[in-house]
């Protein structure tokens, strides 16, 4: 049987956020909206056990957005006076927060929603985290200097700091703890070259998995064409691929369904467990069994059968949920089936 699990993010309930956007505004304020927060996180474990998955997240229901959710606990940032900002090399603009001073964590990020996830499942439970190269191009730096070693030194800053809140999250009670780098599909050679030491730093004497999102985006149009522009072959996992083979990240997970990733380039990723992406995200279409179990089938040629565990593409945080819903269910069944099939 293979292991399942998500990439990280699930839609919000409409009665906690906006519905279908990535930058959603919250319904509530206060304590409502903790109270709120919980509750989706509750919704979210519950639903995700019911599909028959193995390893379980709170579905990101607590933070606005991956990686402003991370920032809004880190002094040194002026979220008061955003400014727009080309992101993913400029492949669209986002209004950021900008780093005017040093860096530091005023407190614990995630504990409340990790806290309760633990103590309301007994599966393998999963905590994301935005990684470090990916925050860097996600704020606008004022104070740690230009250029590539400004940004080396702003990225190991993020990286001492979600480290911080990493260890933490693993005295919670989380298993795996996943930082995601969407960025390193954007910034190849920066990622071989400081990327992948910066993710280490943040994953630092971590005792459970630790694990590592890449992907092509949301399944939002800005993503969908860029990939368009792709070409036939996406090698970008190519270049960074062999620099995570020899990290201490134990896992890494990857766009394979209705993606053009050549997927013999799994086989750089040997030792490694595989968080194989067998649902689309960018589509409200549902993947049968049958479409499941083959792409694990064609993974199974490059991953060994132990090390493959059965994921979605990316977050399904900008979908409508009932289509989120079928998804998840779509997945465990899929995996079944492979189950039987290469077993
Ligand atoms: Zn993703």
């Amino acid at each position: 049987m293979f292991r399942t699990a998500i990439a990280g993010s699930l839609p919000k309930p409409s009665w906690l956020a906006e519905t279908e956007k990535l930058w959603p505004e919250w319904k509530a304020s206060g304590p409502e909206l903790e109270r709120a927060k919980a509750d989706a996180t509750l919704l979210w474990l519950k639903v995700q056990e019911d599909a028959g998955l193995a390893i379980v997240g709170d579905g990101e229901q607590s933070r606005q957005h991956f990686v402003h959710g991370f920032l809004a606990q880190v002094e040194g940032i002026d979220f008061e006076h955003k400014v727009k900002m080309g992101i993913r090399n400029n492949r669209y603009d986002a209004m950021v927060p900008q780093v005017v001073g040093p860096l530091r964590l005023a407190g614990r990020v995630h504990a409340m929603e990790a806290r309760l996830a633990r103590a309301h499942t007994d599966r393998q439970l999963k905590f994301t985290l935005p990684g470090p190269m990916t925050i860097v191009d996600t704020v606008a730096d004022r104070h740690y200097g230009d250029g590539k070693e400004g940004r080396i030194r702003l990225a190991f800053a993020f990286a001492e700091l979600l480290n911080q809140e990493a260890l933490a999250l693993e005295a919670d009670g989380v298993d795996v703890v996943q930082f995601d780098e969407p960025a390193f599909n954007v910034y190849m050679a920066d990622a071989a070259e400081w990327g992948v030491a910066a993710l280490e730093r943040a994953a630092q004497g971590l005792k459970g998995k630790t694990a590592v999102h890449i992907c092509y985006g949301y399944g939002i149009k800005a993503n969908v064409d860029w990939k368009a522009t792709l070409g036939e072959q996406w090698r970008q996992y190519e270049q960074v691929f062999p620099a995570l083979a020899k990290s201490a990240i134990d896992q890494v997970s990857l766009e394979c369904f209705h993606s053009h990733v050549p997927p013999e380039l799994m086989r750089l990723l040997e030792g490694k467990d595989v968080m194989v992406g067998v649902i689309d995200v960018a589509s409200d279409q549902i993947e049968t069994p049958e479409e499941i179990a083959e792409t694990i089938g064609r993974a199974l040629q490059f991953v060994p059968k132990e090390r493959l565990i059965a994921c979605t593409n990316c977050g399904l945080a900008p979908m409508r949920r009932e289509v989120a819903e079928a998804k998840l269910a779509a997945l465990a069944r899929g995996a079944a089936l492979a189950g039987e099939r290469f077993a």
